[in-house]
């Protein structure tokens, strides 16, 4: 026993001189300054043991890099359901320009009867944009972490981030609509990326435009008659389980009824609660016309970004560049259609942690397993606790807010982390 050890103290000698390359080199690697190269030797000779937590890395730049990281790892597989669970539909309806701040300003709170009819309600849900194109890449890619935004961009987005693929890979057959007709801003070029190659597309054709949005070309339709429209093909359908996504973006600043005179003289928080009035009033009467089915249906109510109704003393409003909490924070409620839901009162659940948009994969998959109309549905307890947690983080094209310690530090073109004070958040 002692020859061993002296033989292995004889090689650990002869190596030292390679641990210490090795280690150097590894240091170099990581971009570790002497106290860094110290630490790694004393960790490589079992002195100490040192854990890094997210809420240790206090330098943005890390933070930033180490939080990409993390969210790399992550992904959500969907498996199809038991043959003997209870199916149901999938509905996301995607509103563009709804923040949370938008809605106080206008003196809406989560109490509105309209959130209370949600069974879970996501108060601190971070759209990580402040634009439609990477708001809907980044939902219609929510299988996976968050990716950073230049990454969105890639013209071929990795299959097992898609949502609607793999909904459609465990027997869903899906569909996707809009109340516009998805040219502006090759909205529907960057969405056929991203869903499977099966799903059915709905356009509004052979109807009369409500509305007009800011480019004053592109009409607009009305939300309900569209969304009925999508209805009556599923009624006339025999798939058993069918999913829409449907995209509106009546809420968009300078959109504006058709015959509407002198709009943009109007107060914008007039013309704000105007048009989402028309819009919760669309969504409800489509809400009475599932439960009129009978049909079992999960809809998913999810905002891209918000219309910063009012600005700060760090963005004008309507400006939204720079993706501030006031304009990423935003509603996202998850209600149940069907006989078992349609008549009791709904006990809602809150999810106040922060998280983005890989709990709605994550709450879609884990219903899909046990489903929430069957016999085995998962308690809500468990559901809130086990939805998965996402820090914020938001991007644009190089602009980055991120959230470390209750502070929100902002990296712009000038390629400096600044933490930013309440006047400049509000
Ligand atoms: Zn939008």
């Amino acid at each position: 026993m002692s020859k061993l050890i002296a033989l292995i103290s004889i090689i650990v000698r002869k190596n030292m001189k390679v641990t210490i390359l090795l280690t150097a080199i590894f240091a170099i690697t990581l971009g570790l300054n002497y106290n860094g190269v110290v630490e790694l030797q004393r960790i490589f000779a079992g002195v100490e043991t040192r854990f890094v937590y997210a809420e240790d890395i206090k330098d943005p730049a890390k933070y930033f890099k180490s939080f990409h990281s993390a969210e790399s790892e992550k992904v959500i597989m969907f498996k199809k359901p038991a043959p003997e669970s209870v199916p149901f539909d999938i509905i996301i309806i995607h509103i563009c320009s709804l923040s949370w701040d938008d809605l106080k300003e206008i003196g809406m709170t989560q109490e509105d009867p309209f959130f209370k009819q949600f069974d879970y309600l996501f108060t601190n849900f971070n759209s990580a944009t402040g634009y439609s194109g990477p708001a809907v890449t980044r939902l219609l890619n929510s299988n996976c972490g968050q990716k950073p935004h230049d990454e969105l961009l890639k013209k071929t987005p990795d299959k097992a981030c898609l949502l609607i693929d793999s909904l459609s890979s465990v027997g869903y057959e899906t569909y996707l609509s809009m109340n516009h007709d998805g040219k502006y801003g090759d909205f529907t070029k960057n969405i056929k990326k991203n869903v499977s190659t099966d799903t059915k597309f709905l356009y509004p054709e052979n109807l009369n435009p409500s509305a007009t949005f800011f480019d004053e070309k592109t009409s607009l339709f009305d939300d309900y008659a569209m969304l009925k429209r999508w209805f009556d093909l599923r009624q006339a359908s025999n798939a058993k389980m069918t999913s829409l996504y449907y995209n509106t973006i009546t809420m968009h600043a300078g959109s504006h009824w058709v015959g509407e005179k002198k709009w943009f003289d109007k107060d914008t928080h007039e013309q704000y609660k105007d048009v989402l009035s028309a819009l919760l009033k669309d969504l409800n009467k489509f809400i009475e016309l599932i439960k009129s089915s009978k049909r079992n249906t999960v809809l998913i109510f999810i905002s891209e970004h918000g219309r910063a109704l009012t600005g700060t003393a760090f963005q004008a409003a309507d400006l939204r560049d720079i993706p501030l909490p006031k304009i990423t924070k935003v509603p996202v409620g998850i209600k149940f259609i069907g006989p078992k839901f349609n008549d009791a009162s709904v006990k809602q659940y809150l999810i106040t942690k922060p998280t983005s948009y890989i709990a709605v994969s994550w709450v879609l998959s884990d219903f899909i397993k046990k489903s929430p109309f069957g016999n085995t549905a998962e308690s809500p307890d468990d559901i809130v606790f086990k939805i998965p947690e996402t820090k914020y983080v938001s991007e644009h094209e190089g602009r980055i807010i991120e959230e470390i310690d209750g502070s929100y530090l902002y990296y712009g073109k000038n390629r400096k982390w600044i933490t930013l004070t309440p006047e400049q958040l509000k």
